[in-house]
């Protein structure tokens, strides 16, 4: 088998990997060499097809957030209205997802607030990597001092609702298509079965949707290794000191949210010891850290869930596959870390507002984020807009997402395999000998 063979039939992960390396090293060996503001000659040349090649990436990344959100929020909701009929679980489930995702997000926050991992990197070296850093309105539009925080928020929040939907899927409006998104999606699913065409269709886009992004992954590990370059190229060693410190933020965020938020939630509302169930769902973690997939994970989720926790199948069935389609506290958590940084980077500064908006929508974007591989460095981009961040940011951290996705959707799946423990217990649906 020839080399260029051996490399085509590597897993995904080995080509990103590849392309990381190979992207790291040629654009140290540049930025040595030729320097981050080469203007002319045949570097030049190399450096503006490779901004080429990541900027097809990003184009291809964002021309799926709209439908994407659209069908995959849609989707949500209508299963979520589906569960009216099992009342009690339902809204125990509801309510503990929201509560954990908005938990990771707040650990997430704080730490990143605390360790501040984007300061300090050379200033020069950013304006040379000639991201788009007009300051968007809503940023600008916070830094009129008159108006309190209060208001700005209550601004925003009202602004949320859309006048016209068509107009704000136009402009890029991800709040307000959200807004719409789960007003269209409720008034739906109470329509139930009259509906039901819509439903499909909208079904259908969704998985074109997931599709989608399978496919665009395809081409990641060239365009990866053109934007890698080209940052590294700009940036030198000192972006290398950045994102290892951003990957340990976000790496401690998981550790603390997997490690001591979760564990709490399962002793005391639970009543189990956290440590038998970690044990017990282990298989399913270290499946979803291989596959980066909650998916693809969830058939190992539900069998360890009911056969080794002891957790009444009809409690897994029903909050496993919810679970594994809103429940996403690792990414949460990772996606306000990673605004926060590349705001950071950008030398954008971040008001309460903007803040809390990144709160509010790194809690959405997790639920509509699908529980595939990158999926959520898509939705990321529903932050980064909603807190008027350039989404061009998003290629300073694809360096080192796919490991960190691993990571996170690990936690996603520890954190849905809580939620059947706590919502088992409460519905009294737990065979205590198989704790053992
Ligand atoms: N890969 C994650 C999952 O499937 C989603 C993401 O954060 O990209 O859970």
């Amino acid at each position: 088998m020839s080399l260029v063979h051996k490399l085509k039939s590597l897993d995904m992960q080995w080509k990103i990997l590849i392309a990381i390396v190979l992207g790291l090293t040629l654009g140290l060996t540049l930025n040595q060499t030729v320097g981050p503001n080469v203007q002319e000659g045949p570097f030049f040349i190399l450096k503006t097809l490779f901004q080429y090649g990541g900027d097809i990436f990003i184009r291809l990344l964002r021309m799926t957030i709209i439908p994407l959100v659209f069908a995959s929020i849609f989707m949500s909701i209508v299963n979520l209205g589906n569960i009216r009929k099992l009342k009690r679980i339902g809204s125990v489930t509801v309510v503990y997802y929201l509560t954990t995702t908005a938990l990771a997000v707040l650990v997430g926050m704080l730490l990143v607030n605390w360790i501040h991992p984007g300061r300090g990197i050379d200033p020069a070296a950013i304006e040379a990597m000639q991201i788009e850093s007009v300051v968007p309105e809503s940023v600008a539009a916070q830094g009129v001092g008159e108006r309190s925080s209060l208001l700005i928020i209550l601004d925003q929040l009202v602004d949320m609702i859309p006048k016209n939907p068509i107009q704000a899927m136009a402009k890029g409006n991800i709040l307000q298509l959200i807004f719409y998104t789960i007003f269209f999606a409720l008034i739906a699913a109470t329509l139930g079965k009259e509906v039901e065409p819509v439903v499909r269709v909208i079904e259908g886009i969704d998985r074109i949707m997931h599709k989608f992004i399978l496919v665009i992954m395809k081409i990641a590990p060239y365009c990866i290794f053109f934007l890698v370059t080209v940052l590294i190229m700009d940036l030198g060693f000192s972006v290398l000191g950045a994102l290892g410190k951003y990957a340990l933020t976000v790496l401690l965020g998981l550790i603390i949210h997997a490690g001591i938020t979760l564990p709490i939630l399962v002793l005391v509302f639970g009543k189990y010891n956290p440590i038998k169930l970690f044990k017990a769902v282990l298989p399913a973690v270290l499946t979803a850290w291989s596959t980066a997939s909650s998916a693809a994970t969830l058939p190992i989720t539900m069998d360890c869930i009911e056969k080794k926790a002891g957790v009444d199948r009809k409690i897994g069935t029903f909050v496993l596959p919810l679970g594994a389609t809103v429940n996403m506290d690792g990414t949460a958590l990772y996606e306000s870390v990673a605004v926060i940084f590349i705001a950071e980077l950008l030398g954008f500064d971040l008001t309460i507002g903007t803040q809390m908006i990144i709160f509010v929508t790194a809690t959405l974007a997790a639920i509509g984020a699908a529980a595939i591989p990158s999926a959520g460095l898509v939705t990321m981009g529903i932050v980064l807009t909603a807190a008027g961040l350039p989404l061009e940011g998003i290629g300073l951290i694809l360096a080192i997402d796919r490991i960190l996705d691993q990571f996170r959707t690990a936690v996603n799946v520890w954190g849905d395999s809580t939620a059947a423990v706590v919502v088992g217990r409460i519905e009294g649906a737990i065979t205590e000998l198989k704790q053992d």
